[in-house]
């Protein structure tokens, strides 16, 4: 209630990106990753949005997230925590049929543990390090884990055997994302000659999947390319100039959007905001907007950035504050206080993406987007 900005999610930009993903996918499963409140999107309405348009599976970091999503949905899609559950997370993931990673043997231990107690088998992705030194068992470890699944066969499902690309995005990486691909290779085999065959051996992400098709086997994990970005231009690049494609098949499914909360006249020679980066050279006409750095309005568009007003660009002018902005409204005729104020999408014919907006601030769209605070509201529009 009252808030100060409100975040929308496209159906159909949705709609569009995962119908590319599926072409690009073909049969094998999507699992669509969803961590960090979906990337910024907010897990409410994103995850239902998404089961809406068909993705049945959906990957989180961590048991809070899963729970999380669970708390909130009557029929709760499957899910997957790639990244962290310890003690009660791992009891609750066993209990719930949640699949989970297990990178070391002690979440192994934990994993048969809570199996045993609750007479119910652990769903387990084990995760091979392979040349990211993030998380994974290391290849001398792999005979352990052999050991233990098979003489623990009865507590264990192996949903999953899998892998982390650390950069598939740039060109520059590809020796060591070949050497990646050709490790976990041999992990699979390993498990294979032992006579264990994980449901699902998966390693590509967004990147991957269009730098490296042939990583994409029977699952692949999306989650920047859902939202309607390319992990980095380069990516895009490499897609449109093999293709000779200049259309982009993805569409932004993100639009935030502010009002203006008042207009006034500056004269030559004073000073915008705080400070004096900012001082009129000829009379102006400046307009606030009631969103700041405190919601992920980064400081870095200070004097920089741009918002969109009946149909125009308006360029911030002066500091970020933490819960305003002051822009440039001089050349725009009439702008009253409730007007609407874009601060990512589309307003008449102009945009403002969230690769720009990244550009000026030296963000990523990833932690650009996972920035927007969870309390601004989130609705679904067509
Ligand atoms: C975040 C993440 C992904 C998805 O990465 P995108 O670049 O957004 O597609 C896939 N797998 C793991 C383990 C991740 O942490």
């Amino acid at each position: 209630m009252f808030e100060t900005s409100a975040i929308t999610l496209s159906r159909s930009a949705l709609r569009g990106n995962i119908a590319f993903l599926r072409s690009q996918l073909g049969d094998a499963r999507l699992c669509g990753v969803v961590k960090g409140n979906a990337y910024g999107h907010g897990f409410m309405p994103f995850v239902p949005l998404a089961m809406e348009e068909g993705v049945d599976y959906f990957g989180v970091y961590s048991a809070d997230e899963a729970w999380f999503i669970t708390r909130h949905l009557e029929s709760p899609p499957d899910l997957f925590i790639m990244g962290n559950a310890e003690g009660e997370g791992v009891e609750w993931a066993v209990e719930r049929g949640i699949e989970f990673c297990v990178h070391d043997l002690d979440r192994l231990n934990s994993a048969m543990r809570a199996a045993e107690r609750l007479a119910k088998k652990a769903r387990i992705h084990i995760e091979v390090e392979t040349g990211m030194h993030r998380t994974g068992f290391a290849m001398q470890e792999l005979e352990t884990v052999i050991e233990r699944m098979k003489a623990h066969a009865e507590q264990l499902d192996f949903t999953g055997l899998f892998t982390h690309f650390a950069g598939a995005e740039s060109q520059v990486n590809d020796d060591r994302v070949r050497e990646q691909i050709a490790v976990f290779e041999r992990a699979r085999q390993r498990f294979a000659a032992a006579g264990l065959r994980p449901r699902y051996a998966h390693q590509a992400c967004s990147a991957a999947v269009m730098n490296f098709p042939r990583t994409i086997g029977p699952m692949a994990r999306v989650g920047i390319m859902q939202y309607g970005f390319w992990s980095n231009p380069e990516t895009w690049l490499r897609y449109s100039a093999a293709r000779g494609i200049n259309r982009d098949p993805l569409k932004r499914v993100i639009g935030w959007t502010s009002r203006v909360m008042g207009v006034s006249e500056v004269e030559t020679g004073d000073h915008i905001g705080y400070g004096n980066s900012a001082q009129a050279l000829h009379p102006m006409r400046i307009a606030v907007v009631p969103v700041g750095y405190a919601h992920g309005f980064d400081r870095g568009l200070s004097n920089n950035g741009h918002v969109l007003i009946r149909g125009r660009r308006a360029k911030v002018t002066g500091i970020v504050n933490m819960n305003a902005i002051t822009v440039d409204v001089t050349d725009i005729d009439g702008v009253g206080k409730g007007d609407e104020a874009v601060l990512i999408g589309q307003q008449g014919d102009q945009a403002i993406t969230v690769a720009s907006f990244g550009e000026l601030s030296e963000q990523l769209n990833y932690e650009l987007l996972t920035r927007l605070p969870h309390y601004i509201p989130r609705s679904v529009i067509d």
